[in-house]
């Protein structure tokens, strides 16, 4: 599961790992309370606006600003509050802008350079330990210092068994090339930020930048975070960190039926009882000239109500041309999902486009007669090649 920014950040500051602080605004109207705020308690005169919206890249695309004045936060917060923020993750059509964090200045002048460096913790799953990459050239793109510059990227792999150890700290910060009190605020930063990752049961955090204040303070001036999902059982107040407003509206709406569906850019639909036959269909349509349009998997118990939920929401997307259905009958009856998919197209009714079903195991001749008696715009198949022809000759 993604979350915010700001979420992240209180995640990291409950486990001790310093911040740059910041609050929450809807409205411009809560920015600017927000903003005095922060001035009572930072002494801050310098704001910087960043827009709240699940992708990185916000600085380069417009998403991060810097207001130098009360008015700014009031002109910049109301230009960015309900904006289409188009950034390297967001595709070219952006997000909206909901929510934006405004987040005391930390870039502060001083008599010494400011430094922004990379860190992130993660699950090497070749090695099967967490591993933390971390880059003294940070606040850019790390991709590009990973092509130009890999050398600049180090990793340190953490024993399960004994944790992080403190030399592996004080390596990581002699990597950055600090010495003095960051020094010793980067063995801090390091050991806590780990701390908050097994915490939480994290399996993603990206810390770009870390910055090194010019009064020698480390900071996480951004945070991503993923959760695992897997895990989440064990964190009810982290799951109602969950948005389901920034994730895909057709993915949230299949999850609630326990559907597993990945919205494609293809012009054919399917839906699918298991994950491997789903994969095989796919390829079998992109065989017969067309795109999938989705991965669908219904899973084992596919009956009338995940059929029909199914359909719909395959059908809502305007780029469907087709829907190629393709059950395997091994517990499931191909009968009973023959009945399933006829009730699901005469209560949605006004379908039009085609419905290729293929039903194959146990009970198919039945399932193929319920289909072929229903006196519907549905094909029926028995075999993968008949689906394919019929693919074939609608896409
Ligand atoms: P991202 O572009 O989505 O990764 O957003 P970040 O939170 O990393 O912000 C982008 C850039 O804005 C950072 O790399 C910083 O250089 C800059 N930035 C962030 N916070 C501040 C701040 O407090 N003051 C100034 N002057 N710049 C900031
Ligand atoms: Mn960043």
């Amino acid at each position: 599961m993604n979350i915010h920014e700001y979420q992240a950040k209180a995640i990291l500051k409950q486990h001790g790992v310093p911040i740059q602080e910041g609050i929450l605004a809807h409205s411009p109207k809560e920015a600017l309370e927000a903003a005095r705020q922060l001035q009572e308690q930072t002494g801050t005169g310098w704001w910087v606006l960043k827009a709240q919206i699940h992708a990185g890249g916000r600085g380069k695309g417009g998403g991060v600003k810097l207001a130098r004045s009360i008015e700014d936060v009031e002109k910049l917060s109301s230009e960015m509050i309900g904006m289409q923020l188009v950034t390297h993750q967001t595709g070219k059509e952006g997000k909206k802008v909901r929510k934006i964090l405004v987040a005391q200045d930390v870039y502060y002048p001083g008599p010494v350079q400011k430094e922004e460096y990379y860190m992130s913790v993660l699950l090497n799953r070749k090695t099967g330990r967490d591993t933390i990459m971390y880059s003294p050239e940070g606040g850019m793109d790390i991709e590009e210092v990973s092509d130009k510059t890999p050398e600049l990227i180090f990793k340190e792999e953490i024993d399960p068994g004994v944790g992080l150890l403190p030399f592996q700290a004080r390596k990581i910060a002699f990597n950055l090339g600090l010495a003095g009190n960051a020094f010793k605020e980067m063995i801090g930063f390091v050991t806590s930020l780990y701390r908050a990752y097994r915490g939480v049961d994290a399996s993603l955090f990206e810390i770009n930048p870390v910055l090194k204040t010019t009064d020698e303070k480390i900071l996480a001036v951004d945070a991503k975070v993923n959760l695992d999902d897997n895990a989440l059982f064990r964190h009810p107040d982290l799951a109602e960190m969950r948005d389901v407003e920034e994730e895909d509206a057709a993915e949230v709406e299949a999850g609630k039926y326990n559907l597993n569906f990945v919205k494609l850019d293809g012009n054919v639909g399917c839906m699918v009882n298991g994950a491997g036959l789903a994969m095989a269909t796919m390829d079998i349509i992109k065989l017969s000239g067309g795109e999938p349009a989705n991965f669908l998997d219904v899973g084992g118990g596919a009956n009338a109500e995940t059929v029909e939920a199914g359909l719909k929401i395959i059908l809502n997307d305007p780029s469907v041309k087709a829907v190629l259905i393709n059950i395997f009958g091994g517990i499931v009856r191909c009968d009973r999902v023959a009945s399933g998919v006829v009730e699901a197209y005469k209560k949605l009714g006004n379908i039009n486009v085609p419905v290729i079903v293929r039903l194959q195991g146990t009970n198919a001749e039945q399932g193929k007669q319920v289909i072929d008696d229903s006196g519907l715009k549905v094909r029926s198949a028995i075999t993968l090649q008949e689906a394919a022809a019929i693919v074939k000759e609608v896409v």
